[in-house]
């Protein structure tokens, strides 16, 4: 009975932070799920809409290790077919790869670890045709400038959209993932969450956070400036083969010499992502925007080796 601030449980249907994020982007709260993170949103998705040994789920490759994960946890077939070489959806590969056990499609877009979007025609001419639920992961949405398929709600029933404060937001820690979807998917998701998966702290934080989004989109500009100049800075390294066009807050490279670069870097404490045994990605490292102070280090220590 002693009020500490957090004797009580959390809200478990959130619904100020709802109301909040509702307003932001421009949808009803009916329309909004909110997870630990949308890896949790992932992981509902999955054993709300497939049957364990007997469905399965779509993934063009490369893409976010996430949605394997959360299908081999469940004991859920993973059908894979590879995206285009410069990493868009390649129809006629998705349309050979899946068959009548397939629920969910996992597109990503942007893309990680690639950086692109996907072509907006091609998601649209899948939600059309596929047989059962796309979800289109917009975790890097905040970088392009557009609206994502937000927009597209009221035209497909079977679109879920995935959105998280983890990225533009800076709020990776708190846990605060959203998917957004017709009211009918949003409540099979409310009747499978564990009651209480938003804490209360997540909840204050992100309201907070939301009120200011000036500074979010702030950062956000910052961001894209420094990935631009970054992006031109490594195309004049001798070590650099290729810079991938990014939309996200990352840059593939295709670089000379990858092990070694991403070693090297290592000693000088710069981790940057080796994708090299990722399909598509060979000879690759990905590299997270930083401040322009780390951008700097980083090229610095590029050019050196
Ligand atoms: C980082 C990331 C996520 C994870 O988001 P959380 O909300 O932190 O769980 C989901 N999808 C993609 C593509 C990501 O890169």
């Amino acid at each position: 009975p002693y009020n500490s601030k957090y004797n009580r449980y959390p809200d478990p249907h959130q619904k100020e932070l709802k109301q909040a994020i509702a307003q932001l982007k421009n949808i009803q709260p009916d329309q909004l799920f909110l997870g630990n993170g949308s890896d949790e949103a992932i992981d509902l998705l999955i054993r709300a809409f497939c049957i364990p040994g007997k469905d399965n789920i779509v993934i063009p490759q490369p893409t976010y290790g996430m949605y394997s994960v959360s299908a081999d946890t469940n004991d859920v077939e993973v059908k894979t077919c590879l995206l285009t070489t410069d990493f868009d959806i390649d129809l006629d590969a998705v349309q050979k790869t899946w068959n009548s056990n397939s629920k969910i499609l996992f597109l990503c877009s942007p893309n990680n670890p690639s950086g692109n979007s996907l072509s907006t025609g091609k998601i649209q001419a899948l939600l059309n045709e596929f047989p059962g639920i796309v979800v289109v992961d917009e975790a890097y949405i905040d970088f392009t400038g557009t609206k994502g398929c937000i927009p597209w709600l009221g035209d497909f029933d079977n679109l879920v959209i995935l959105q998280t404060l983890s990225k533009a937001w800076g709020l990776a820690g708190i846990r605060l993932g959203m998917c957004i979807a017709n009211p009918f998917i949003i409540s099979i998701l409310d009747k499978i969450k564990p009651p209480y998966n938003i804490n209360t702290i997540t909840q204050e934080v992100a309201a907070e956070s939301i009120q200011k989004k000036s500074l979010k989109e702030e950062w956000v500009r910052e961001i894209i400036s420094e990935r631009v100049s970054l992006e031109t800075a490594l195309k004049k390294l001798k070590l650099t083969q290729h810079v991938y066009p990014s939309d996200a807050n990352f840059l593939l490279v295709k670089v000379k010499e990858e092990k070694k670069i991403y070693e090297e870097l290592v000693k000088t404490g710069i981790i940057v992502r080796d994708r090299s045994n990722v399909i598509l990605c060979d000879d690759c490292i990905r590299i997270t925007i930083g401040t322009k102070k780390e951008n700097k280090t980083l090229l610095e220590a590029l050019e050196k080796l």
